[in-house]
């Protein structure tokens, strides 16, 4: 089988901890090329940006785009323009609207085109799906909470508007909800709380319903938490608990351990990209970006303590 021809743009943290590692280790990947204005790859022909790289690098099937989501939609465009498959990191996009205009321009183009949600891949996720499939959800309960420092150190464009802020990783708790749950839900309330000093929240706090009404899901995320990091999700059934920790990868049915595996999120990213393309197909599921433009537009904002790194 011949590798797909794969290039990385914006090298940073994402793209050296999991893009990078994860193709070298797929065979059905080849990574040929980076376009980052500071960024590189020992070994890989780097490029100032991505319309230098598209000139350069005649045979190139697919970009992996790893900059934060504001830049993301104009680079997204260039490369399915010029007839690529793109992986766009998450969240997707900084809006809403301008992920219609990439559907659209894959469909023009006939390549696929990848909204990836890392955490969905994470090794619990599907088997908390197939239970929870059968059950009677009474409650669900959200902690995503971590040090900010810790994760996102001197990362400026994360506090900038269009750079989420807690919702950052906040989406991430949002793409596993979405996708375990067998009912849709909508946001009901929200506060979202913003350092003085800052254009995006560090914390927030929210409550979905599902279609019968009934606040049934709450979710705290929170960047202040120093010590232990919690990544939870806690679902009440009728037949008992549900739990996922460490972000998915854990999972405990009625307090018995079912899963608990390391890292393999990645992994599952580029084995369900290389299927797309594979069959001709995109995907780009909406659902977690919609709740936080929600959280934004339906939420209280309140104020707290200016943030320095
Ligand atoms: P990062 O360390 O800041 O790296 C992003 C890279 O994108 C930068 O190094 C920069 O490289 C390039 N870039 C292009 N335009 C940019 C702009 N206008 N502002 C800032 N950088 C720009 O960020 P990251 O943590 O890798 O996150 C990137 C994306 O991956 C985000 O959407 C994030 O949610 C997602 N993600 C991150 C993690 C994580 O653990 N950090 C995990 C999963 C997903 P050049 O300066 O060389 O162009």
């Amino acid at each position: 089988m011949t590798p797909i021809r794969i290039a990385i743009v914006g090298v940073g943290k994402i793209a050296r901890d999991q893009h990078v590692p994860t193709i070298a280790r797929d065979a059905g990947f080849e990574l040929v090329a980076t376009a980052s204005r500071h960024g590189s790859v020992e070994g890989v022909p780097g490029f100032p940006d991505i319309e230098t790289l598209l000139d350069s690098v005649g045979k190139l099937d697919a970009v992996a785009l790893c900059m934060p989501p504001g830049p993301r939609h104009a680079a997204a465009l260039k490369a399915l323009s010029a007839g690529k498959h793109v992986l766009l990191e998450k969240p997707p996009g900084a809006t809403l609207s301008e992920l219609d205009d990439l559907v659209a321009a894959a469909t023009a183009s006939k390549v696929s085109l990848f909204a990836t949600w890392h955490s969905r891949h994470a090794a619990g996720v599907a088997a908390a799906k197939d239970w929870l499939a059968h059950r009677s959800i009474r409650s669900m309960r959200v902690d995503w909470k971590e040090d900010v420092r810790r994760w996102h150190p001197g990362q400026a464009w994360i506090w900038e508007p269009g750079g989420f802020g807690v919702f950052d990783p906040g989406i991430n708790a949002l793409s596993i909800v979405t996708e375990i749950l067998p009912m849709p839900i909508y946001l009901t309330s929200a506060t979202l709380l913003f350092p003085k000093n800052r254009a995006q929240p560090i914390a927030a706090d929210l409550t979905f319903a599902d279609a019968a009404g009934a606040d049934r899901v709450t979710a705290t995320f929170d960047w202040r938490q120093t010590g232990p990091q919690t990544w939870d999700i806690r679902v009440a059934t009728d037949e008992g608990e549900l739990l996922l920790q460490s972000g998915g990868a854990k999972l405990f049915i009625k307090g018995e351990a079912v899963v608990n595996e390391g890292d393999v999120e990645y992994a599952g990213v580029y084995r369900r990209f290389a299927g797309l393309i594979a069959a001709g197909k995109s995907d780009v599921d909406l659902r977690p970006l919609r709740h936080v433009a929600d959280a934004f537009m339906a939420g209280r904002h309140d104020f707290t303590d200016a943030f320095e790194d």
